[in-house]
């Protein structure tokens, strides 16, 4: 406790919703619940919603998206088994707050969205809170990066009909890739695909909801 005062209500929500993630949805990786503990939501959130901006749901952002609920950020990043030297790619970065995140727990983040509204405003916010190891731009990630490849881990924040190939060929041998994958909105797995030596290896953890993923190795048509 700060001599005089007290921590500030929106810290007291955050620990609460590091220790929800930790007991009921059982995120292990004490680093990704250190960094969730650490990012300030809120800052990412629309105003009329800074209320609910440490509840364990997505909340709409501009553009028609999502920040994404705070339990998938946990969990996907965690699929990443990130230990602190690696370069990421982000595809989908919305708001920034996943970006933050990885950042967090990474050497260096690329970062990819769509939207360019969205993107600059990331951009404002993240230099805002310090980040100096993340480089977003605006453009269609289903193509990855080629410039920056190879990646250590790869995460989507928006689901796909199919694993993109392009990002799959950016990974390191050993890299991670995490993604949505499915037919549709209300069928979708979550997917963690393992660049090996001679090929890859693919796991399946369980069913997700996320925003289409629309580029060109992603949705063709313009839903949003
Ligand atoms: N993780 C972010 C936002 C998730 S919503 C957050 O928590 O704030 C998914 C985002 O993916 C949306 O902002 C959408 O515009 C973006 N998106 C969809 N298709 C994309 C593509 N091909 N390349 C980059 N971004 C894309």
């Amino acid at each position: 406790m700060p001599p005089g005062g007290t921590r500030d209500d929106m810290t007291i929500r955050r620990q609460q919703m590091v220790a929800m993630l930790a007991d009921e949805f059982h995120i292990r990786d004490v680093r990704v619940l250190e960094a969730m503990a650490k990012i300030p939501r809120h800052r990412f959130v629309p105003d009329a919603l800074k209320a609910q901006a440490y509840r364990d749901g997505a909340l709409p952002i501009a553009s028609g998206q999502t920040i994404s609920q705070p339990y998938i950020v946990a969990r996907m990043t965690e699929l990443l088994e990130l230990k602190g030297n690696e370069k990421v790619l982000e595809i989908g970065a919305g708001t920034g707050y996943q970006t933050a995140i990885l950042a967090t727990l990474a050497r260096k983040v690329f970062a990819i969205e769509r939207h360019d509204a969205l993107a600059r405003e990331a951009n404002l916010r993240l230099a805002d809170l310090g980040f100096r190891n993340i480089t977003l731009k605006t453009g269609d990630g289903t193509k990855g990066w080629d410039a920056y490849h190879p990646f250590d881990a790869i995460l989507v924040a928006a689901g796909s009909p199919e694993i993109p190939a392009p990002l799959v060929s950016q990974l390191k041998v050993g890299g991670k890739l995490v993604i949505p994958v499915g037919g549709s909105r209300e069928d979708q797995r979550l997917i963690r695909v393992t660049r090996t030596e001679s090929g890859t290896k693919t796991e399946d953890f369980g069913p997700c909801m996320f925003v289409p993923l629309i580029g060109v190795h992603g949705w063709k048509d313009q839903q949003q």
